[in-house]
C-alpha cells in the first residue's frame, strides 16, 4: 500500500513520535512488513524537489491512487479563507490536501491539530486553523462532515499531542490488513483500540488516588487529580498501559494528563497544571461517576488514608516503605 505523509501547520512532533516506534529494525521496516510503502514524507523520504512535486501532482490528479494519506498538523484556512498562510509549490496547502484526499482510499489525521485544530487553533486563531473533518468539537473542518475516503471511512483521527507511535502504526497496519471498520471508531472518529481505556488505568499513582492522597506541588508523588490538573480519569487513551518508549507516560514523568486526545484540550480555561474547583471540589470528575458518589467516596477515603500513603504523597521520594507481611499469616 502506498502511504503519503503531508505536513501542514504543526510542530513536527507527530513525526518525531512516529520515529520512536519500538521496533529494532525501525518504523519503516515495521510498516514494510505490513505491506506499506512510505512513498512521500517531507523529512523521512529521499524524494524531494521536482521528484516530490511530480508525485504530489500525480496523486492530486488521480493518476496515482493513494492507499493511505496521512496529514500531520492543522489546516490553515487564513487569511480570509484563502489558505495562503501556508503555501506549497505555489498553491495553498489546503488545496493540495483537498485534492489528495479526493483520491485517497483512506485519510488519516495524525495528531490532534490535524484532527480538531489543536494547539495551532488556540487563542485568536488568526490562521483560521481547523482539523480535517472537525473544527474543534464541531463537525466540518476542511473536508466537511460528509467526506468519506474512497474506501468508505471518514477521516480517521489518530488524535494525541503527539499521538503514541503505536497508535499510528497499529492504525496503519489495521488499514493495510483491511480490518478497520466504521464501528471501530469512537464518537470523535478515533480508533477505539486506544481510546476505550482511560489514562488513569495503570497509572502508578493509583494507590494515592484511592485514598485521595494528593500531590501538593510539582514533583510530589501523590495523585495529581485534586490539585495539579490531572484529567487521567476522564482522558480516553491507554498511555499508562501502552507505555511510551516502553517505560514512560506523562504521569510517570511527573506531569498531569491534560487529555491531549480530545478536541479543545488546548484551551481548558485554566492553567494546565491546576485543578479548577468549586467549593473545594474539582469540577472535572471521573467519567461514569456521579458527583455525589465522588464527594462521599473522597471524604471516606481521606479519613482512612494510611500514614505511609499520606506522607509519601507529599514527598518527591518514598519516605515510608510498605509493611512486610508475616509468612503464612492469613
Ligand atoms: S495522577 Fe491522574 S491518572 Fe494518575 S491516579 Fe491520579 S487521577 Fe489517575
Ligand atoms: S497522558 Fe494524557 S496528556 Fe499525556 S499523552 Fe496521554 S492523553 Fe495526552
Amino acid at each position: 500500500m502506498k502511504l503519503l505523509w503531508v505536513q501542514a501547520a504543526g510542530c513536527g512532533g507527530c513525526t518525531q513520535s512516529l520515529l520512536g516506534a519500538e521496533n529494532r529494525n525501525g518504523v519503516l521496516a515495521q510498516l514494510a512488513a505490513g505491506g506499506i510503502d512510505l512513498i512521500g514524507h517531507p523529512g523521512v523520504c529521499e524524494a524531494s524537489g521536482d521528484e516530490m512535486l511530480d508525485l504530489l501532482d500525480a496523486a492530486a490528479d488521480g493518476g496515482l491512487t493513494l492507499d493511505l494519506l496521512c496529514i500531520e498538523g492543522a489546516l490553515l484556512r487564513g487569511p480570509n479563507g484563502s489558505g495562503r498562510f501556508q503555501m506549497l509549490a505555489g498553491r495553498p496547502l489546503i488545496d493540495w490536501v483537498c485534492r489528495l484526499a479526493a483520491h485517497a482510499r483512506h485519510v488519516l489525521a495524525i495528531g490532534t491539530c490535524s484532527a480538531y485544530g489543536g494547539i495551532i487553533s488556540s487563542g485568536d486563531n488568526v490562521g483560521e486553523a481547523c482539523g480535517l473533518q472537525f473544527d474543534g468539537d464541531q463537525e466540518g473542518g476542511l473536508l466537511g462532515a460528509d467526506f468519506r475516503a474512497l474506501a468508505g471511512l471518514p477521516v480517521i483521527n489518530v488524535a494525541g499531542c503527539p499521538p503514541h507511535p503505536g497508535w499510528i502504526v497499529d492504525t496503519l497496519l489495521l488499514l493495510a490488513a483491511d480490518t478497520l471498520r466504521p464501528d471501530n471508531l469512537d464518537a470523535w472518529q478515533r480508533p477505539r483500540f486506544y481510546t476505550e481505556q482511560l489514562v488513569h488505568h495503570g497509572c502508578p499513582r493509583n494507590e494515592f488516588y484511592e485514598f485521595k492522597a494528593s500531590a501538593q506541588q510539582p514533583s510530589d508523588l501523590g495523585c495529581l487529580m485534586e490539585n495539579m490538573g490531572c484529567k487521567g480519569t476522564q482522558a480516553n487513551a491507554d498511555c499508562n498501559l501502552r507505555l511510551w518508549h516502553g517505560v514512560g507516560s506523562c504521569l510517570r514523568g511527573g506531569f498531569a494528563c491534560i487529555s491531549c486526545t480530545e478536541p479543545g484540550f488546548e484551551e481548558p480555561g485554566h492553567p494546565f497544571m491546576e485543578t479548577p474547583k468549586i467549593a473545594g471540589i474539582p469540577t472535572g470528575l471521573p467519567v461514569d461517576m456521579p458527583k455525589a458518589w465522588f464527594v462521599a467516596l473522597a471524604a471516606l477515603s481521606k479519613s482512612a488514608t494510611p500514614t505511609r500513603v499520606r506522607e509519601n504523597s507529599r514527598s518527591d521520594h518514598p519516605l515510608i516503605a510498605p509493611g512486610i507481611r508475616k509468612s503464612g499469616k492469613k
